[in-house]
């Protein structure tokens, strides 16, 4: 080995270990402070993950010279949290309603009022800032958000006050939520790190001119606000406002945490003042805010994933037709040579995953079809994979989306197969043998390739069954000639075929 290259590498770790940090390589955090940014957590949230457990300030960043990766991974965490600190001492600055204590008649009082919202359906609550179900907090697990039981279609939902006074009792820590699109409909404002619907609500309100009507209000523990509405008619052409992020729309069957419940951040859901339903009657959606939430011809079809009734989901999508950005369809095949082909694609491509499964059974289908949607929907209401017994089919949702995935993501090229250019061919060896086939100029050599070529040239109304009949009939050659012998011949001499 060359001397060379062992140096360099040695130099390189020794100069790492030993020099002092030079400021150009120190992180832009020490550069600019000398200190630790001073954080205090007003108000301390301890259920905010983010910044509990990192010790803040120079002394738990070790071996700043060792390893400037670490620093600027705690750095980037530092200032993160920073960020989520600002955000919520601003809202909390802004909010004098945040309330981190609620007896327990107060609590009923609250939830009961909400029955007034829609029917009222028990949750878990939040204990010590854990969820009672006793699962740790995840992405998808939002403690004191989920339901106690009867599912999220609210099957276990009332609006019967001695029941839910009974719930309160059995369940006192219990969290509560209303169905949406039963008698209200929310305006979720969410404010969390990185979404902040309030703001964005006022942007819309600027934007417009306009000022949202006074209807009934409740504070979310954590700082944004629900704001419920009568339900509006055309229900299922609305989505939440345009471009908005922290803004959500709850109207089909969700479920909304009602004030009485306790948010995770140990504050208290709560009716903003003299907007309870005690005092006010729910507001119709203006106008100006419904034009922004109707949903364009291009969005309509997210209505399908919104549809619960799978009987009526293969009309709705054969009446909005194939997402945007399909292919074109080619040439119609008949429903059995389609079905023929399906019965060799295995229902179960991928084992371990059900929905990838069906997407690939879906997507074979819509290749089958030719890019056919009727067809394809047709033939996918029949398919044996939708009776399958572990089969995620039957949600509207699910087989609205897997339909419209698959139909989409299909490339095959089947249309016009000569204008692709041969490199876009996904078989190379076909490519060759295309290539070659296009710059073949040789002409026939062989005693039937030349008959057949000479007949082609003076009778070009021929087809090849005529040929090789006509060639037959003079009985020049030993063996019979068929047409598929003249159709191999055509092809390869096409350079010099004439079409009559
Ligand atoms: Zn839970």
């Amino acid at each position: 080995m060359s001397e060379q290259h062992i140096p360099t590498m040695m130099y390189a770790r020794m100069d790492k270990r030993t020099s002092s940090v030079h400021p150009s390589t120190q992180p832009l955090f020490w550069r600019h402070r000398r200190t630790a940014p001073d954080i205090r957590f007003a108000g301390a949230n301890p259920t905010i993950p983010i910044y509990s457990g990192i010790h803040v300030g120079p002394a738990s960043v070790p071996g700043l010279n060792d390893s400037r990766n670490l620093i600027e991974r705690t750095e980037g965490v530092l200032w993160a949290a920073i960020g989520i600190v600002e955000t919520l001492e601003r809202h909390h600055g802004n909010s004098d309603n945040v309330l981190d204590s609620m007896t327990a008649d107060e609590r009923l009082k609250n939830i009961l009022l909400s029955t007034k919202l829609g029917p009222v359906t028990p949750y878990y609550g939040v204990v010590n800032g854990i969820c009672e179900c006793g699962k740790p907090k995840t992405e998808k697990h939002k403690p004191g958000k989920h339901p106690r039981s009867g599912g999220w279609q609210g099957k276990n939902a009332t609006t019967d006050h001695a029941t839910i006074t009974e719930w309160c009792r059995r369940y006192p820590q219990s969290n509560f939520a209303i169905i949406a699109g039963v008698q209200s409909v929310v305006l979720d404002l969410d404010i969390r790190p990185g979404k902040n619907g309030v703001a964005e609500m006022e942007q819309i309100e600027a934007a417009a001119g306009k000022q949202l009507p006074r209807t009934v209000t409740a504070l979310t523990g954590s700082g944004g606000k629900h704001l419920y509405f009568a339900v509006p008619p055309g229900l299922n052409s609305l989505q939440k406002p345009k471009n908005t992020n922290g803004i959500d729309f709850q109207r089909n069957r969700q479920g909304v945490i009602v004030p009485g419940s306790l948010h995770e951040s140990g504050n208290y859901y709560n009716f903003a003042p003299g907007l309870s339903p005690a005092d006010i009657e729910l507001a119709d959606l203006p106008d100006w805010l419904l034009s922004l939430m109707r949903k364009d011809a291009a969005t309509t079809r997210t209505a399908t994933t919104g549809l619960n009734d799978i009987g009526k989901l293969f009309d709705e999508l054969l009446k909005i037709g194939p997402p945007p950005g399909s292919l074109p369809p080619g040439r119609l095949r008949p429903d059995e040579i389609v079905m023929r082909k399906m019965k060799t694609v295995p229902m179960r491509k991928y084992p371990d995953n059900r929905s990838h499964s069906d997407s690939h059974w879906a997507w074979t289908l819509a290749r089958n079809c030719c890019h056919h949607w009727d067809q394809y929907l047709r033939i996918w209401k029949e398919s044996p994979i939708r009776k399958l017994p572990d089969t995620k089919c039957g949600r509207a949702s699910y087989e609205a989306s897997i339909l419209e995935k698959a139909f989409l993501d299909q490339k095959q090229q089947w249309k016009n197969p000569g204008k692709r250019p041969v490199e876009d061919t996904p078989n190379p060896p076909l490519a060759k043998y295309m290539r070659n086939l296009e710059a073949r100029t040789e002409t026939p050599r062989s005693p039937v390739s030349i008959a057949v070529v000479q007949l082609n040239y003076k009778r070009p109304d021929l087809d090849d069954n005529g040929i090789a009949r006509m060639l037959n009939a003079t009985g020049q050659f030993e063996k019979p000639i068929t047409r598929e012998h003249v159709k191999h011949i055509r092809y390869r001499y096409r350079h010099l075929w004439r079409t009559g």
